[in-house]
């Protein structure tokens, strides 16, 4: 099926301002944008698995979640806020926005959050070994794959005109 708005995914390592972003962009660009923090999400339409306690976290029942999304995403103008973004099909995505920030800034943030300091490690090689990139670079053509700078409020602010105006392209390219 043919979608009216695109579907973004905003990735990255956690704390590199997915959120942040996701939420400001949802803002700019109005109805029928919506943000879909997918933590949250699948805690709401219950897709959890189990707790990890080693990486201190909920595992999530990847085929419900999709089940359960994919309904919305045919629709479009779904702004994913997720530090996974290979779970969902080429085919329902038309870009991918990894954030990058540097690694002190990052360990700040994380403190900050009140991580533990093997979550805190865990993020900081995760960011540092450009793992979320990498496997955004393995689920989707290059032409929809962009990294973008997350250090200052600055770069969020251009990021999000620059996703706004990737949109308006989108949308102009996309007529009914
Ligand atoms: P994520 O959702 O990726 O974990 P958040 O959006 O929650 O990240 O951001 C983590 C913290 O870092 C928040 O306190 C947020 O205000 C701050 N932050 C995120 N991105 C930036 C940025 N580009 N410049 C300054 N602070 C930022
Ligand atoms: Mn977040």
């Amino acid at each position: 099926m043919h979608r009216l708005y695109p579907n973004i995914i905003i990735t990255g390592t956690p704390g590199c301002g997915k959120t942040s972003h996701a939420e400001s962009l949802k803002d700019q660009l109005g109805e029928p944008y919506q943000h879909f923090n997918i933590s949250d999400l699948a805690k709401e339409r219950k897709c959890l698995e189990e707790y990890d306690e080693n990486l201190d976290t909920w595992v999530v029942d990847e085929d419900k979640l999709l089940d359960s999304l994919e309904p919305d995403m045919e629709k479009g103008g779904i702004v994913v806020d997720w530090h996974c973004c290979e779970v969902f099909p080429e085919r329902l995505i038309d870009l991918v926005v990894v954030l990058r920030t540097d690694n002190s800034i990052l360990h700040q943030r994380l403190t900050k959050r009140g991580y533990k300091d093997n979550k805190i490690q865990e993020n900081l090689d995760c960011e540092i070994m450009q793992v979320i990139l990498q496997e955004a670079r393995d689920s989707y053509i290059p032409e929809i794959v962009i990294e973008l700078r997350s250090d200052s409020v600055e770069e969020m602010e251009e990021n999000v005109e620059r996703i706004a105006a990737w949109v308006e392209n989108w949308r102009a390219d996309h007529p009914n």
